[in-house]
């Protein structure tokens, strides 16, 4: 089961990630995790990465492509996995199917978490996310029992530097230019579902279930 999650920044991608992959017990792989566990560390990569993520940039494709697909290969994704934001670009989606189609393999689905633009900003002001675990919360609408607490783990809610206004709007710029096209990308391959995102997480995580049939 190889499945591509799609959707703007802040269509919850993340959040929807955490208990698709739980259900189908397949790894989470989130490119945005990877690089923010590389910035976290501080390694010399990770401040590389810091210079295009904190300025709402895309990571260059080759780089990106190199540590995402790197990481594809490992044993734990051998039966499937869930990808979170990569690919990102044409680029990316073309080299990930060269990659698939080296190994004989083929993704499952790519589900797009359909949502309007103008409710995406409010979505970003309010998230939080935790620092061990990646797990994503928001002030109104998927509060942490504790304020500041994650949930799963224990560890400490920060806000994103990427979530901060200024940035989000670069990466929305982002994402219409560079990402938006792998909706007709996939489409044309006949593996697109489209999934209505706007609504609690409970309700999309319903809608995405059903798409996926699980
Ligand atoms: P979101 O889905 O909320 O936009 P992510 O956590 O997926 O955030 O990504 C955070 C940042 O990491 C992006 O804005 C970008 O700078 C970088 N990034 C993540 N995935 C990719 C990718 N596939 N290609 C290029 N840059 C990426
Ligand atoms: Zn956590």
């Amino acid at each position: 089961m190889r499945i591509v999650l799609l959707g703007p920044p802040g269509a919850g991608k993340g959040t929807q990630a955490k208990d698709v992959s739980e259900k189908l017990s397949v790894p989470h792989i989130s490119s945005g995790d990877i690089f923010r566990g590389e910035m976290n560390a501080g390694t010399e990569l990770g401040k590389k990465l810091k210079e295009f993520v904190n300025a709402g940039q895309l990571v260059p494709d080759d780089l990106t492509t190199e540590i995402v697909v790197g990481r594809l290969s490992r044993d734990d994704c051998a039966s499937g996995y869930l990808l979170d934001g990569f690919p990102r670009t044409l680029a990316q989606a073309e080299s990930l199917d060269r990659e698939l189609g080296a190994k004989g393999q083929k993704l499952r689905v790519a589900l797009n978490l359909d949502i309007a633009a103008e409710k995406i900003a409010d979505r970003m002001a309010g998230r939080r996310m935790c620092r061990q675990c990646g797990a994503s919360y928001h002030l109104v609408t998927l509060r942490p029992k504790a304020e500041g607490v994650c949930d799963r783990c224990g560890g400490e809610l920060y806000q994103r530097d990427d979530d901060k206004p200024e940035t989000v709007k670069q990466r929305l710029d982002v994402y219409f230019r560079s990402t938006a096209p792998l909706v007709q990308y996939y489409q044309a391959k006949g593996i697109l579902k489209q999934v209505n995102a706007d609504g609690t997480p409970e309700e999309v995580r319903q809608r995405v279930f059903a798409a996926l049939n699980v």
